[in-house]
């Protein structure tokens, strides 16, 4: 059985107060009304990241992550965070590649590749983000998009580290425009990155990778997209500024 995580990213939102106060409500009313095995991950600002992980001492079905991670151990990188540095505050995950993060500053195939093992290394949980953008899916291009980022990414990881790794889905042209990929184009790229690792490893590897979906996704629309066969959950963006919407989504595993 796959885990089902639901994990949010709350982007460059929130300051410090603001940001503990919504973990706090989160934590609380997952405690109250989650009923069933699923994982909710906040992925916060660096600058929360060690206060939610002493706030969500206790609470299993909470866990804590980063938004990125530098590939290097340690050095002269001014304004940057270590994968080692995240290990440390107790957080549990990284998102790694988000869009965002390929547009604004640059970050390619092959750095998320170094990435990927540097956080894998320090024994974090990379979030890996593939998607492609709506000029790629306009011109067709998307099966292969998704396929070179994958191969370039983190194919070259050991079926082993394979299956430490989360993946993310992320249409570019739904992540935070309101239009959600329908459940069938999203179904239909869960099972083609599905078999891609089937290819690549196996088949009892592919089975066991969780693959979430994001862009738009919201307490409306995410029991639909969570019912697809190769639909393991979500990353949740401006959602997951809502305790209340974040929770909804969530409990679509209840
Ligand atoms: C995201 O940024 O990963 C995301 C999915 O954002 P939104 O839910 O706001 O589209």
């Amino acid at each position: 059985m796959r885990k089902k995580i639901v994990a949010g990213n709350w982007k460059m939102n929130l300051d410090y107060n603001e940001g503990l106060a919504l973990f706090s409500e989160i934590i609380n009313m997952v405690n109250d009304e989650i009923t069933g095995t699923q994982q909710a991950v906040i992925c916060s600002p660096f600058i929360h990241i060690h206060s939610l992980v002493q706030l969500a001492k206790g609470y299993h079905k909470v866990a804590v992550g980063a938004q990125n991670a530098h590939q290097a151990e340690s050095g002269a990188y001014t304004g940057e965070i270590s994968a080692k540095m995240i290990k440390s505050t107790g957080a549990a995950y990284v998102i790694l590649g988000h869009s965002e993060r390929r547009q604004y500053f640059g970050e390619t195939n092959a750095l998320l590749a170094q990435k990927t093992d540097t956080v894998l290394k320090h024994d974090l949980t990379p979030i890996f983000c593939i998607g492609e953008t709506l000029q790629e899916r306009e011109a067709e291009t998307h099966f292969d998009v998704i396929k070179t980022q994958l191969v370039e990414g983190i194919f070259h990881l050991s079926a082993e580290d394979f299956g430490k790794l989360v993946i993310a889905y992320e249409p570019v042209w739904a992540i935070g425009t309101g239009v959600t990929a329908t459940s069938a184009q999203a179904q239909e790229i869960h099972d083609f990155i599905r078999k891609e690792i089937a290819a690549k490893y196996n088949q009892a590897v592919a089975d066991a990778t969780t693959i979430l979906y994001g862009g738009s996704c919201n307490p409306k629309n995410a029991a639909e997209l969570f019912a697809q066969a190769d639909i393991d959950g979500g990353l949740i963006g401006g959602a997951s500024l809502k305790s209340r919407d974040f929770l909804d989504i969530v409990k679509t595993f209840n």
